[in-house]
């Protein structure tokens, strides 16, 4: 954490929770805040339910149930040696199996996995689906890796992991760095030491093998259909809306999409390196191009696309937009970004990425009368359609593409209304941040208390 939370005005089962969680994870700055980020909205669930506090549920939440390190070594194509670090945290499965993705990215270490985790566990009670919470990932950089270096790493990744998964147990899904090419070298891997084939043990399969059709655009297209019914419920609409997206991966690519398909007009997106703006509307079908099949960066678009912009190292906030979707990456759009979208009129935000905004950037922006989608209910849409995967597996059968994107909208208009309802429930009309923690939170602390003391 950068600076000390006054929590003075809160429950004292909420202080002594977070001293804690501070005191046993010192090191674990984006846990710390992710917890604090929930812990913040819980004093009204705690004055109401004086058992969460009795049962020490808040304690009990912020420990994972297990959590799983291990070696991952590998060999590249010159013939070297490289040993990665791999990680699961699984959370807490009091309403089913654990649930989440896995991230290959440099910067993962514990206290990111746990963050993600953490997160999780709210977001996946929020679909109403009957899934706990989960994630992991490993500090391996596919960034530049040949196709025969992923194979290698995803089969020696999961010569560990698959000892700890199941469906009925803990099921993975993609995340930053980890998409279908991924998933498939994974699930062969797993198929081979389990000799079954045990569909529902992963999601993100490829359509041919057990994948469920949307799945790959679900939590791009439920962040919009989320932001959408937002902007109804208060008023507005978006189409005919400027919009702003950061990122250029699988959330951003189908955010554009879905934001296009609604009608709105979609000007900049990024990745690490810069960010690229295209007045007349971005060309989705050259960005997925450059993206999906070169693998390449977003400087590429602006080579290709006349009137298109790119700006090395700039900050796509920068550009302005009444809504704004963050879909890169933790702790991406901070205070003087939001103040910078406040005076460009941004009327809503809502997070494609997990936790991109910082504490005091939601400050700004709520400040402002800026509605706030977090995360943990506006990107839902992928958990969510990974479920609707394991469904379609259980059955033996496949859905059309309307079905599951019909499923997709039912799911997201509960997750909103879910929200919602609870914001409305404490007085809080509006209040997405609070609605979603509470609602989550009370679904799992009374399936915890149900469930007695393990
Ligand atoms: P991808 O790997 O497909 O894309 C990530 C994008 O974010 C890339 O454009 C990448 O640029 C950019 N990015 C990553 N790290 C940074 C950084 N440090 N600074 C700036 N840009 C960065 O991942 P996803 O689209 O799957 O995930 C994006 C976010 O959405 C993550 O927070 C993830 O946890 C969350 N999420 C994903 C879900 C899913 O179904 N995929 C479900 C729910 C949440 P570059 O290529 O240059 O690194």
């Amino acid at each position: 954490m950068t600076k000390e939370p006054n929590l003075a005005d809160h429950h004292p089962g909420v202080r002594s929770a977070f001293e804690h969680v501070v005191r046993r994870n010192p090191d674990e700055p984006e846990f710390q805040q992710a917890v604090l980020e929930v812990l913040e909205s819980l004093s009204p669930a705690l004055n109401t339910h004086p058992e969460y506090a009795a049962q020490r549920v808040l304690e009990r939440l912020c420990e994972p149930e297990r959590q799983i390190i291990f070696r991952v070594p590998w060999r590249d194509d010159q013939g070297g040696v490289h040993v990665n670090r791999g990680f699961r945290v699984e959370f807490n499965s009091a309403l089913g199996p654990y649930k989440g993705g896995l991230r290959f990215h440099p910067s993962v270490n514990l206290g990111v996995i746990k963050f993600l985790g953490f997160e999780q566990i709210f977001k996946n009670a929020l679909t109403g689906m009957g899934i706990g919470g989960g994630k992991g990932g490993s500090d391996f950089d596919p960034k530049g890796r040949s196709d025969a270096e992923i194979e290698r790493f995803c089969q020696s990744f999961m010569t560990e992991l698959h000892r700890h998964l199941g469906e009925y147990t803990d099921i993975p899904a993609g995340d930053i760095g980890v998409g279908g090419r991924e998933i498939g070298y994974m699930f062969g891997q797993y198929r081979r030491l389990s000799n079954r084939w045990e569909a529902g043990v992963i999601t993100g399969k490829g359509l041919d093998w057990g994948g469920s059709r949307v799945r790959t655009e679900a939590t791009g297209y439920g962040a919009v259909m989320f932001t959408e019914r937002m902007l109804e419920r208060n008023g507005r609409d978006l189409d005919g809306m400027r919009v702003v997206v950061s990122g250029s991966g699988n959330v951003a690519i189908y955010a554009v999409e879905k934001a296009q398909q609604l009608g709105a007009h979609v000007v900049a997106c990024s990745d690490s390196g810069g960010y690229v703006v295209d007045e007349r509307g971005l060309d989705l079908d050259l960005l997925k191009e450059i993206k999906e099949v070169e693998r390449a960066r977003i400087s590429a678009y602006a080579d290709r696309r006349k009137g298109a912009e790119y700006v090395a190292g700039g900050n796509v906030w920068d550009v302005p937009c009444q809504v704004a979707l963050p879909s890169a990456t933790q702790n991406e759009l901070d205070a003087a970004s939001a103040k910078r979208l406040v005076g460009n009129g941004v009327v809503a935000v809502a997070e494609g990425a997990n936790m991109p905004t910082t504490p005091d950037a939601v400050k700004v922006l709520r400040e402002a009368g800026v509605l706030f989608a977090p995360g943990k209910a506006a990107n839902a849409g992928g958990v969510a359609t990974s479920v609707l995967e394991m469904r379609q597996n259980a059955r033996r059968t496949s859905w059309s593409f309307e079905h599951a994107e019909s499923e997709l909208a039912e799911t997201m208009a509960g997750i909103h209304d879910r929200c919602e309802a609870a914001a409305e429930r404490h007085g809080a009309r509006g209040d997405y941040v609070l609605g979603a923690n509470v609602a989550g939170f009370e679904m799992v602390a009374d399936a915890m208390l149900a469930q007695g003391l393990i």
